[in-house]
């Protein structure tokens, strides 16, 4: 746990853009090729043939709604321009590096289009503008209006850094110009804020763009006022003539708008919100040094990760707020853990380790991408999973669209900026944070370095790092030594390095670099068994697999018989052997195993006798490679025997 009697200063590392990192020959390649050359495509198809694309034609009546109101007064259909607002982001992001006039096109068709639909006076929503322009503003609580603006800012600041093309930021400068205008402290604005965050850090990614001020206070104002009382929900839902006592989610929990974020301690309410409130205040302490915002992202990142993170990186258990419920309420088959929130916590991780290098952040968000976010996206690229949960009789699978499908786009989103999570740089030092093989290209105080990570990881521990600045430099490498691994070594040139002297996980080498210098890092990367904290009760009795950074679980389609009914004995020897024939490439786990005899019941559900085992193999496979074959169950945690 982090001491915040004395809170760590803010650092102001700078992330190597994606698009200076390149996956050739390594574990990423085929998941970036993939997005790039089928997800980015097939994303834009679906969001036409799912009729969201239509909300655009501003000139035409508004038609049925192709997304029925809920109960909650919400229809998915409120926020359509979010999800093309994630995809013109991810679109733009494979852009960067691999220009395509024809993807550029159909972003500036989607862009004409909002640009012609924007009010004079900057308003910018299909929602509002078609069907309910005397409504606006009227209800934050519910309609993600900023929510949307927010995820369409995201893609405008994607495309212009990927193209350099100002019409879609100059669009949204000017709606946050209308937003600036109508919410705030001052006299006669609302002091109301969204509550589905994301308005907040896009807001400050514009900042990042334009340097200008306003576009950062904005960002401050929203994450100040949030969870101020008297509630500003509660005014407004007196102003639309409702009893706020009506609120569908009854608690303002639901949206972290229930006390000033800085005083909240617990993880509480959607999940997927609760991570981009957090990835905000990281930002907001990034450019303001705010320490009591980095004090409360320090507590709730542990209070996450300490009590309520699923062992694959997943998080928020319940469909019915789509988030949490108490502390250790890990359940496994109803996991909801959505794709979006472990795409979160990941943007939350890569921002804390910018302000505090700490393993413990980049640890998590090695967890979440290669389990709990990964698992959200089929190898073929265009199927999904919305829920990932950690147990199923094959009752689960990938679906190729949403009835609300905001995790398609984001988990393509993270995979196509995933190079800008692998090194952060200081004007005398370079960051290691992940590991995978690349080739990249950093600029450490004004000169440039190249990059490379000769490696099988995630698949092996072995790593060959060479560095090759322009002309010798002095600077200060920094590797990161995963909180995983036990055992570890480190060689420069041939030279050991004592791995001990790391600190909060980073192991620092000060030295004169030269071209063709090479760091040797071997992690061990055993099979290891993990249990769960014994108020995880769901998990009681069973052990999981893990080696590495990957989380294993047994699949119906390797054992042939529902894994529910396999014991992995606790003196099994687990051994792990590479198969290039496994779903594209994988290190498969296998030991002997019992499986629990259900044929001789006879119709009966209880009788006297214990039931009869039998020997057998378990085969285990990376839990994000599950749901790639035919229907069957599928099980993370084991019985132990
Ligand atoms: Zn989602």
């Amino acid at each position: 746990m982090t001491d915040l009697s004395n809170p760590p200063r803010i650092e102001r590392y700078v992330p190597v853009d994606h698009a200076k990192v390149d996956f050739a020959g390594g574990f990423w390649e085929s998941w970036s090729k993939t997005v790039r050359e089928v997800t980015v495509p097939s994303q834009h198809r679906r969001l036409d043939e799912e009729r969201f694309l239509e909300v655009l034609n501003f000139d035409q009546p508004p038609g049925p709604l192709a997304r029925p109101i809920q109960p909650s007064g919400l229809s998915m259909q409120h926020f359509f321009d979010s999800d093309f607002g994630k995809w013109i982001e991810a679109a733009s992001y494979t852009l960067k590096a691999h220009p395509n006039p024809a993807l550029q096109a159909k972003i500036d068709g989607i862009v004409e289009k909002l640009a012609h639909g924007q009010m004079a006076d900057g308003y910018l929503n299909s929602w509002f503008i078609r069907r309910e322009p005397d409504k606006r503003w009227t209800n934050l609580r519910d309609l993600h209006e900023m929510y949307s603006m927010g995820h369409l800012l995201e893609g405008a600041v994607a495309y212009f850094e990927a193209t350099g093309k100002r019409a879609f930021l100059d669009v949204m400068i000017k709606a946050v110009d209308h937003i600036d205008a109508t919410f705030g402290r001052e006299p006669g604005k609302l002091r109301g804020y969204d509550a589905h965050e994301e308005i907040e850090l896009a807001l400050i990614k514009l900042y990042r763009v334009t340097k200008n001020p306003k576009h950062l206070k904005l960002a401050q104002y929203f994450v100040d006022e949030r969870g101020q009382m008297p509630s500003y929900y509660d005014e407004e839902a007196r102003r639309r003539g409702d009893d706020p006592a009506n609120y569908h989610y009854q608690t303002y929990a639901y949206s972290q708008a229930h006390m000033p974020v800085r005083e909240q301690t617990q993880v509480v309410g959607h999940a997927v919100r609760a991570m981009y409130l957090f990835s905000a205040m990281a930002d907001l302490a990034y450019e303001t040094s705010d320490l009591t915002l980095l004090a409360a992202c320090d507590r709730l990142f542990d209070n996450l990760t300490g009590r309520q993170l699923y062992i694959t990186g997943g998080l928020g258990p319940s469909g019915a707020n789509e988030g949490f419920t108490r502390e250790y309420d890990l359940p496994n088959e109803t996991a909801y853990a959505e794709t979006c929130a472990a795409v979160a916590l990941a943007f939350w991780g890569h921002r804390m380790a910018q302000i505090e290098l700490d393993s413990r952040f980049t640890d998590h968000v090695e967890l979440a991408i290669f389990n709990g976010a990964l698992s959200g996206i089929a190898r073929d690229g265009e199927h999904y999973f919305y829920e990932n949960v950690l147990e199923s009789h094959g009752q689960h699978r990938r679906w190729k669209w949403h009835y609300c499908p905001c995790c398609p786009t984001n988990i393509a989103r993270l995979i196509a900026s995933l190079g800008s999570y692998f090194y952060t740089t200081k004007p005398d030092e370079l960051v290691v944070h992940l590991y995978g093989a690349n080739t990249a290209e950093a600029e450490i105080g004004g000169r440039i370095v190249q990059i490379s990570q000769e490696t099988s990881y995630p698949w092996d521990g072995d790593i060959a790092l060479t560095l090759v600045p322009a002309a010798p430099m002095p600077f200060t490498l920094r590797l990161r030594m995963p909180g995983w691994c036990n055992k570890a070594s480190v060689t420069v040139n041939g030279e050991g390095i004592d791995t001990a002297a790391a600190e909060k996980g980073y192991l620092a080498i000060a030295r004169q670099w030269a071209a063709g210098d090479v760091v040797r890092i071997s992690f061990d990367m055993p099979v290891e068994r993990l249990y769960a904290h014994p108020l995880a009760s769901e998990d009681a009795g069973r052990v999981a697999l893990k080696r590495g950074p990957v989380v294993y679980c047994a699949e119906e389609a390797d054992l042939g018989f529902v894994p529910q009914l396999l014991a992995l004995p606790a003196d099994a020897e687990i051994a792990a052997e590479f198969d290039p024939d496994l779903l594209g490439g994988a290190v498969r786990l296998s030991a002997l195993a019992t499986k629990t005899s259900d044929a001789d019941w006879d119709g009966q559900l209880y009788r006297r006798e214990q039931p009869k085992t039998q020997a057998t193999r378990l085969n285990a496979i990376p839990y994000h490679l599950w749901a790639n074959r035919q229907a069957g169950g599928m099980l993370v945690w084991l019985r132990e025997k």
